[in-house]
């Protein structure tokens, strides 16, 4: 019988980690097959407080691992198959492992939707991406596309004229899904200009190893026309990875996991932290924030207990 089981390896499970074993408790953490999550995508990160020279996302995440290895974390590099919230003690199982908890810390995280392109994937990292906030400071002067309708896309756009030349929305209908004040942000901004009716059919630069253009496909007529581009940021939405708590834990609309007092969720002893509870910051330092926060809970909870 465990005190806590993490399941989740991106800054939320990491920090919580650290603080759990520092506090003697030795968690388990199931770190699935992509430890690092999210960051293990991105390249630079130069917003992470405590690195004026920036540092990659892999390094960030290979240091927190070692920090949470430190203080006595055990760290299982699989996934959860299943979870049982509904009895106590909560059985989390993977493989032919079964294990038994006190409590459980959710950091399982979310997934940017991607435009499922081959040349995006390989261009991943090389002028696509799927953060403005993480990777806009790299395309000063540049002339950059935001593909997407939504609240996200249009922040991003916005954000992104701050560093760009030239900023065009593609969005695969003639109305946008954003709100009205964050479209009427958009269409103000005279950096920013709109492409309606259009999806990317191919990111262009693969033989060069960099974002050259795209080819783009109008959904009325399906037209193909090229523009030259430098970057290409997809903000077509994000997918918290829930599937698991499915019947387990309440979701919202969207999938995210509910939380409330704090990381609280709808199950006593159940926490939640990062990205799988935040549709709105993303961050690895928010995420980061509240990993801690999840940690402290289910410490004040297990002392309630009398563990
Ligand atoms: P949304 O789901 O709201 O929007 C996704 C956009 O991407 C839609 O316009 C959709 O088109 C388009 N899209 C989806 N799949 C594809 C695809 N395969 N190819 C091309 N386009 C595609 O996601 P967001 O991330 O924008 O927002 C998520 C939530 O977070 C929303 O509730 C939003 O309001 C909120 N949010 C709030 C912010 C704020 O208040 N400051 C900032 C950012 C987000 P279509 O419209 O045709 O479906």
């Amino acid at each position: 019988m465990r005190h806590v089981i993490i399941i989740g390896a991106g800054p939320a499970g990491y920090t919580a980690a650290i603080y759990l074993a520092r506090a003697g408790l030795s968690p388990l953490m199931f770190e699935g097959d992509q430890p690092g999550g999210q960051l293990t995508t991105t390249t630079d990160v130069e917003n992470f407080p405590g690195f004026p020279e920036g540092v990659t996302g892999p390094d960030l995440m290979e240091a927190m691992r070692k920090q949470a290895l430190r203080f006595g974390t055990e760290i299982v590099s699989a996934r959860v198959d299943s979870v049982d919230f509904l009895e106590r003690p909560f059985t989390v199982k993977s493989g032919d492992r079964t294990e038994k908890c006190s409590t459980v810390i959710i950091a399982t995280g979310a997934t940017a939707k991607r435009l499922g392109l081959e040349s995006e994937r390989r261009l991943y990292g090389r002028g696509v991406s799927a953060c403005a906030t993480c990777d806009g400071f790299f395309f000063r002067g540049k002339d950059v596309a935001v593909v997407g309708g939504g609240d996200t896309a249009m922040e991003e756009a916005v954000f992104l004229t701050r560093f760009a030349n030239s900023v065009t929305v593609i969005h695969r209908r003639d109305a946008l899904r954003a709100s009205k004040a964050m479209e009427a942000k958009a269409k103000a901004n005279p950096k920013i200009r709109f492409r309606w009716n259009a999806t990317v059919d191919e990111v262009l630069g693969v033989e060069t190893g960099k974002v050259t253009g795209i080819r783009l496909k109008d959904t009325k007529t399906g037209e193909l026309s090229e523009m030259k581009l430098d970057g290409v940021f997809a903000a077509i939405g994000h997918e918290p990875n829930t599937a698991l708590f499915r019947g387990q834990l309440t979701l919202d609309h969207q999938g995210y996991v509910v939380t409330h007092q704090h990381t609280e969720t709808s199950v006593t002893g159940v926490f939640a932290c990062g990205d799988v509870q935040d549709a709105r910051y993303r961050q690895a330092v928010t995420a980061a924030g509240t990993g801690c926060m999840a940690a402290l809970d289910a410490q004040r909870y297990l002392a309630e207990q009398g563990s």
